[in-house]
């Protein structure tokens, strides 16, 4: 039986596993913490149980391929429900808008509340969903480093297409051609921080990313985020998976230039194959830094995507303006851009997004009460001095949801714990904190993300978020689908 040596158990390193798995490989994964997950865990305290990284889920069908591919029905293991709100948006101005999922719903709410006409929403919408279909098999799908993508009909249609998916100016500079409202253009900007970018560089072929949520939806497991995890891990065990926690890969041992297996404190197991799961950035600086003649400098000085901090606050009350998903917008969005990515801190009014999962699951706070997470768009960690920074975004960010929801926040904190890109970093390996690899924020950024393969070491492969496609549950999962396609 051929066999596969995974590092990580992220949730591209559990989602190659079980195609591998499927493929009749005899698959292992190494995994530094006591729990799988990464970025993706869960934690409880004091009878709150947060979800520790991704809040918003789309694209689920990917997840439910996993199952089908291994002959199970999934809603026997995995259930998610549709959200009819997609998100609720609070302007320092006063306004508040829903985003509905419906999209005429939302065009109206839209024409009701601000200066826009219904119609500018179709229009982006359509826009949106014609740079979906022009990219999605191109970019998304395949392995952008191997010369058959190149060669396939639909590839070379879409390159003929290439000026449609506007690569050319800024995501921003696009959506003000589509609104004149100020908050629209914000509303769409935004979409710029779900790869961890800059709405003011990235390029407006970014502007894909509304279709997503608004055309296949926004969801919730039953479970919390979590369950993603949790489902996909016992997937994982049915088929034989063996999962080898608090065990650190401390070297990928290699003979010349081919996999010869993977070193745990002293240990070597052997091994021709080997997936790595862990930032790619650190997999060449730690794991291979005997081989730094090996290392594709150019495509590892690549800008990183920006970081988080969170407060995850257990709240002894319960909010009726607020849903599932919440943002409580900055009243100068350049500004607040200009802080993270020029100057590398934190702007004094930050946009902030509240997510409350004890809204659809009930059990993850306490009766009456709520659990928060409250996070903030920060820059990559590069050593600031984030005890002062956090310190006061931690009153920043109190005074701006008091203001906006008219009531002293502060007093209603029972339980408190914090994210920073330090331990990002540390707890996942991640390089400089940053939530999703390299960052988007120019148009080449798709084509030098690390490939799914090595090009030279034999027998090396990569998955997860800071390779191609990219970050974010759904291109994870879309990396375990080109990897294993690619192994054979
Ligand atoms: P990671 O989660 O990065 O895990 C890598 C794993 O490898 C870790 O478990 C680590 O311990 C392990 N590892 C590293 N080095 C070693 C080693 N030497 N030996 C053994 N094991 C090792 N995405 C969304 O889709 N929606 C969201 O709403 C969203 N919000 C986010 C919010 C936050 C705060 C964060 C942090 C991320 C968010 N993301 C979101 C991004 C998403 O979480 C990531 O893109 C995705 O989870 C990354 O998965 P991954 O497979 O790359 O692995």
């Amino acid at each position: 039986q051929k066999k596969a040596l995974i590092i990580g158990a992220g949730i591209a390193g559990i989602a190659t596993a079980i195609r591998l798995a499927v493929k009749g490989y005899q698959v292992e994964v190494y995994e530094a913490n006591s729990y799988p997950g990464g970025k993706l865990s869960q934690f409880s305290q004091d009878g709150y149980r947060f979800d520790a990284g991704p809040s918003l889920f789309t694209m689920p069908q990917y997840v439910d391929e996993l199952f089908k591919l291994a002959g199970k029905e999934p809603s026997q293991y995995f259930r998610y429900q549709k959200l009819d709100e997609i998100c609720r948006y609070f302007y320092e101005d006063g306004t508040r808008l829903t985003a509905y999922a419906d999209a005429d719903r939302f065009a109206s709410e839209v024409s009701e509340k601000t200066k826009e006409l219904s119609t500018s929403v179709e229009r982006y919408l359509k826009n949106s969903a014609l740079i979906y279909k022009i990219t999605n098999h191109v970019f998304l799908e395949r392995s952008l480093h191997l010369l058959k993508t190149y060669l396939r009909w639909d590839t070379f249609k879409s390159i003929l297409r290439f000026g449609k998916i506007d690569p050319f100016r800024t995501m921003h500079q696009a959506n003000q051609s589509y609104f004149k409202d100020v908050r629209m253009v914000q509303l769409f900007d935004r979409y710029a921080t779900y790869n961890g970018s800059n709405p003011y560089q990235a390029p407006a072929t970014l502007n894909v990313i509304p279709h997503l949520e608004q055309h296949f939806g926004a969801y919730f497991p039953e479970g919390g985020m979590y369950s993603i995890t949790d489902s996909l891990v016992k997937l994982a065990g049915l088929l034989g998976v063996k999962f080898h926690y608090d065990t650190r890969v401390d070297e990928i041992v290699l003979n010349e230039k081919a996999v010869k297996g993977i070193k745990i404190k002293n240990e070597v197991v052997e091994t021709d194959m080997v997936i790595s799961n862990m930032d790619v950035w650190f997999t060449y600086h730690h794991l291979l830094k005997k081989s730094p003649q090996l290392k594709p400098q150019k495509i590892l000085s690549q800008e990183r995507s920006s970081s988080a901090l969170i407060f995850y606050w257990g709240i002894k009350k319960q909010f009726k303006q607020l849903d599932l998903h919440n943002i409580f917008f900055s009243a100068d969005y350049k500004a607040e851009f200009d802080a993270i990515w020029q100057d590398k801190s934190i702007y004094h009014d930050p946009t902030v997004y509240l997510n409350i999962s004890s809204k659809y699951q009930n059990d993850d706070a306490p009766k009456g009460c709520e659990n928060w997470f409250v996070m903030i768009n920060v820059p990559a960690n590069i050593g600031q001095d984030w005890d002062a920074l956090i310190a006061t975004a931690r009153k920043n960010i109190l005074a701006k949801l008091s203001r906006l929801l008219g009531e002293d926040i502060s007093g209603l904190i029972v339980d408190e714990s914090i994210l920073d890109p330090r331990s990002i970093e540390s707890r996942t390996s991640s390089y400089q904190g940053s939530l999703y690899g390299t960052s988007s924020n120019n148009q080449f950024a798709a084509f030098l993300r690390h490939a799914n393969k090595s090009s030279k070491i034999k027998g090396l492969y990569f998955c997860g978020g800071s390779v191609h496609p990219g970050g974010g549950i759904p291109l994870c999962l879309l990396s375990a689908k080109i990897v294993s396609e690619m192994v054979g």
